[in-house]
């Protein structure tokens, strides 16, 4: 198995907010064993502000506050963006720029696989309004977790972080359990039994007692195409292979 290392960057105006979740569990364990290296920088630090502000009213108007471009771009330069990237283009070598954004493509298992292919992700975290538009011209992709607007990009960039994490080879402790687990191979996974046998009177399928590896196999097989069929009809629309 080659294991080869992914450094994500993270841009943020609040840096505490990644401590417990990357302190913890996988993320803890992937940097650990350095398959991941994860540098959280704080952009007030590059602020020329005297109180280290970042922010300021918008043109035009209107309420909430802008995060000023000035900041930003010294932090996206500091990790090693040359220019704008299409200067690489088609690359994985290059440092990839994600504004984490309501307003951009929702991740996906399909997205999180491609991003688990770079070897360097700079996640660019807005707040209050945004940040100022300007920065477009050096970010790669916008990428939403859902639609619905959140106070920050810290948390999606969490979520975003915690996904491709698990794709990277030698994170996930068993990798076959992250090619059975929902969305990969298109289908929902099946439904997972531990012990007791009995509990509270609901019973084990017996099939998964029964010590038949073909058997499990197919058992397990033909719920996962169920269970997508029914809660998740969408994912078998493009399905080439019918299973009943
Ligand atoms: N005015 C923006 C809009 O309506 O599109 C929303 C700004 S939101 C309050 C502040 C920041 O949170 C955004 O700049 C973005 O970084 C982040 N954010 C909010 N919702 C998000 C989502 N669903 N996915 C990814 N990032 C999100």
């Amino acid at each position: 198995m080659v294991i080869s290392s992914m450094k994500i960057d993270i841009l943020t105006i609040f840096p505490k907010m990644f401590k417990g979740p990357f302190t913890e569990s996988l993320i803890s364990r992937a940097t650990k064993k350095e398959i991941l290296k994860i540098n959280i920088t704080d952009v007030r630090s590059f602020s020329k502000d005297k109180y280290k502000k970042v922010d300021n009213k918008p043109f035009g108007g209107g309420g909430g506050m802008v995060i000023k471009p000035e900041p930003l771009y010294d932090a996206i330069k500091s990790t090693g963006v040359k220019k704008k990237n299409d200067f690489y283009k088609n690359s994985y070598a290059k440092p990839y720029v994600i504004y984490m954004s309501p307003q951009g493509k929702t991740l996906n298992d399909k997205i999180v696989k491609n991003l688990s292919k770079f070897q360097h992700l700079v996640l660019v975290c807005g707040h209050y309004e945004g940040i100022d538009e300007r920065i477009m011209s050096y970010v790669d992709e916008e990428i939403s977790i859902g639609d619905y607007v959140l106070t920050g990009g810290e948390i999606p960039a969490m979520v975003l972080v915690d996904s491709v994490a698990r794709m990277l080879p030698g994170v996930v402790k068993e990798e076959d359990s992250v090619k059975n687990d929902s969305f990969y191979n298109g289908l929902l996974d099946y439904p997972h039994y531990t012990r007791p046998a009995v509990f509270k009177g609901y019973e084990v399928p017996c099939v998964l007692l029964s010590g038949d590896h073909k058997k499990i196999y197919e058992w397990r097989k033909k719920e996962s195409y169920k269970r997508t069929k029914e809660r998740r009809p969408d994912l078998l629309k493009d399905r080439v292979e019918i299973e009943e």
